[in-house]
Formats: C-alpha cells, structure tokens, sequence
C-alpha cells in the first residue's frame, strides 16, 4: 500500500530533566523519519532544547507562557529540576498544572496527527479525544521495573462463600438464592451474562441496541445494568424508554438493575459467555471461571485489553465497538448495533468449530488460573517470596 504523506506530531514533555530529555530525544527520531514534530515546551525550557537537540528543518519548538507569577515562582524556573526547596516544588507543580489551558488551546487551532505526551498529564486524553486523534503516553520507567514487581493473582479465587461472592464491593441488589435458583433452572453453557463493570454508562439508544441485539439471538441472559438515581416512578419511564414493547414478558433473562453477584454468576454452569467491557478485574474473574469472553472495550485499557483476549489468546469474540470514551457520563458518538450484538452472541453461543475451539482454551485457560494459586503455583511461590522479603527487610532494621 502506498504510503501516505508525513504524520504531524506534537510532544508535550514533562518539566523535569529525566522526563523531558528522552521524550524530546524521541521526538528528534521521528523528525529523522521525515515527519513533521513539534516539541510543545515553555520559553526557559526551550533556551536549554535549542541548544540540546540537533537543529532539523522538521523539527520545532512551541513554547506556552510559563506561569512564574501567577505561581509565585523566581522567573526562569521552569523545570523540577532547578528546583532546591519543598515550597518551590509545591509551586511547580501548581504552574505545571496552569499550563493546561494554553497547550489546550494551541493544540484545538492547530490540530495534529497524534499527540505524544508524558503520561503525568492525563488530560491530554480529553483532548485527544475531543480531537479525535491518537494519545501516545510516555512513560520513561524501566520495563524492568515494571515486569519485575512480585506477580499475585488471580485474587479473586481466593475461598469465599456464595454469600461473601455476592457482597464483594457492593452488596448486590438480587439475592443468592433468587439467581441461583433461576440459574440453576438453565440449561448447562446456555445464558449470556452481561455487564460493563461499575464505571460505564451507555446513553439509552445503546441500551436498546443491546436489548434488541439479545432478543435477536434468542439466548437466555442475565444483563446487569446500572441503577439511574431518582425517585422510583422516575426510573419506571427511563426503563420504558429503551426496552423494546413486551422485551420483559418474554421472560427470556433476568435484568439486574444494580449491583450484580458478578463472581457467583460467573461461577455457574449455566452461563456460557460473558459480554463484558474488558475491565481487568472482569477479565480476569471470566478467564478463572473458564468462560469465553464478548469483548466490547468502553475506556481505560480496555482496548489492548480485547486484543489480548481476542487475537493473542483466543479466548474471545470482538462485538465490534470502535469507540474510545473516557470514564463518565461522556457522549458516545458511535452506537454498537443489535447486528454486531446478535452476530458476536451467534457467534460464540451455537457451537460451531470456532466457537468450540474458543471455549476449549477458555477452560485451559481457568485450569492455569487455579494452579496458579494452588501451593507451589507461580502466585503462591510469588507471595511468599514477597513475605519472605518483606520480613528479610524487616529483621535487618531489628539488627
Ligand atoms: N462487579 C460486580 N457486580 C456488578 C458490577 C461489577 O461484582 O454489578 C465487580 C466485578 O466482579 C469486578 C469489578 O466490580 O470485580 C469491576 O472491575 P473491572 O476492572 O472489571 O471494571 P471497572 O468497574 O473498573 O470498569
């Protein structure tokens, strides 16, 4: 395929020495490629670039009004590191923070391709987003550092009655015993079980894609969806608004509005797939129950998080959702229809090859969760090498 013209990239560094030389080090890479690469920095910050990166015709400088007054900074400190006192620290960080607005307002009036920023400021998520453009967080940390914490898990297996699984985070608004009992009057492998953790709110229109996408199927399901606050005659309307005419009477799943017992339900053999939004916690209590995943990322990490489950270990199906948003009540711009939603809930549940493949190494996949926490499984080894540690640490303080 023929490759398109040269991206145009913005870098938003951190105002400290060991964050700003890599990201800016990077930036001159891309230049080198022939891209077109702004380094969005403030005017002291610039002085000190100028004279450390190589000049390139593609390569520039932005540089925001830096707050020193208004922070009641000395002038010229603009980064951490020409900091030398607790209270100068305390107002880097509150003029960092002002420099918000400004980079805002440069980047919406002259959008660019992507933005690369340090991950220390997350709102440039909003602000890619608004844009619709991609965020590339930098963060300079080892991998070493990261891949080499003690690894623990999966938590969630820990023995626990079906009572405490119903009463984990919240209390669930269904008893044990009332979703057991429809549960148990299920055919083996046979219910859809739906959720989108505790932070996401579809707007109604998806909430009926989803209602239709289900009644389409012809699966039976439990579908948890989130309680709107207000009086209860109020939320009587809003339920009428997006369940289609007569979707209760059928009688073809249980709705839970609320808090569901997600792990006990998991943990049953009724259910036989789990549309889920990819949250790690969610993922993680699907693979240890052995149950394939439907896979419909909404924010956060959700997205890698899909691919993994979906392309790396095969133990998914994509619904289809394109769209990122972050945490909260935000806009959705683009609906998942009832015909992704049916197709994928086809796809998984009526047992063709795929289908029986997926959920073969679903099961694998639960089998190496529990050994996992079984005594001398990789987090039992790890927890008490960590213990082990903690109290080598300790008695060498007593010594
Ligand atoms: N959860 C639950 N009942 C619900 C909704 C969520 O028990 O009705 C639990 C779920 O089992 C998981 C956690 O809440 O442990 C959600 O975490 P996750 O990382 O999946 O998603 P988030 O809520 O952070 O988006």
């Amino acid at each position: 395929m023929e490759e398109m013209g040269p991206l145009k990239l913005y870098f938003i560094h951190f105002l400290a020495a060991g964050h700003m030389i890599p990201l800016c080090d990077i930036a001159t890479l891309f230049a080198s490629r022939g891209h077109n690469v702004t380094i969005i920095t403030t005017p002291s910050n610039a002085q000190v670039l100028r004279k450390s990166i190589p000049s390139h015709p593609l390569l520039r400088l932005h540089a925001v009004h830096f707050p020193s007054q208004e922070a009641g900074l000395p002038d010229g400190i603009e980064n951490i590191s020409s900091v030398e006192d607790a209270e100068n620290l305390a107002k880097m960080f509150h003029a960092t923070a002002m420099l918000q607005p400004p980079i805002e307002e440069f980047v919406e009036q002259h959008p660019p391709d992507c933005i690369v920023a340090d991950f220390l400021f997350p709102w440039v998520d909003e602000l890619a987003n608004k844009l619709c453009i991609p965020r590339l967080a930098f963060n300079g940390f080892s991998l070493f550092t990261i891949c080499a914490a003690w690894h623990l898990g999966p938590a969630s297996l820990i023995g626990r009655s079906a009572q405490e699984k119903a009463e984990r985070g919240q209390k669930s608004v269904v008893s044990v015993e009332e979703c057991l009992t429809w549960l148990d009057s299920k055919r083996v492998e046979s219910v859809v079980y739906i959720c989108f953790g505790s932070l996401c709110h579809f707007p109604d229109k998806q909430l009926q894609e989803i209602a239709c996408g289900i009644e389409a199927s012809g699966h039976e399901f439990i579908w948890v969806v989130p309680e709107k606050k207000g009086k209860e005659n109020e939320r009587q309307e809003e339920k009428e608004k997006w369940l289609p005419k007569g979707f209760e009477e059928k009688e073809k799943g249980m709705i839970i509005r609320g808090w569901a017992p997600q792990l006990l339900i998991l943990n049953h053999h009724a259910v036989g797939a789990f549309l889920t939004h990819c949250g790690w916690n969610s993922t993680v209590e699907a693979v240890t129950a052995g149950i394939p995943m439907l896979t419909w990322p909404v924010h956060g990490e959700q997205f890698y998080n899909e691919k993994l489950i979906t392309q790396v270990r095969g133990i998914g199906v994509e619904v289809g959702a394109a769209e990122w948003t972050s945490i909260g009540f935000g806009e959705r711009h683009k609906l998942v229809t009832r015909d992704s939603i049916q197709n994928a809930i086809t796809r998984l549940m009526d047992a063709g090859d795929e289908a029986t493949q997926i959920r073969r190494r679903a099961k694998e996949f639960a089998q190496k969760a529990r050994k996992a926490v079984k005594e001398g499984g990789s987090s039992h080894n790890n927890l008490t090498a960590l213990i082990h540690d903690l109290k080598r640490l300790r008695d060498a303080k007593l010594l």
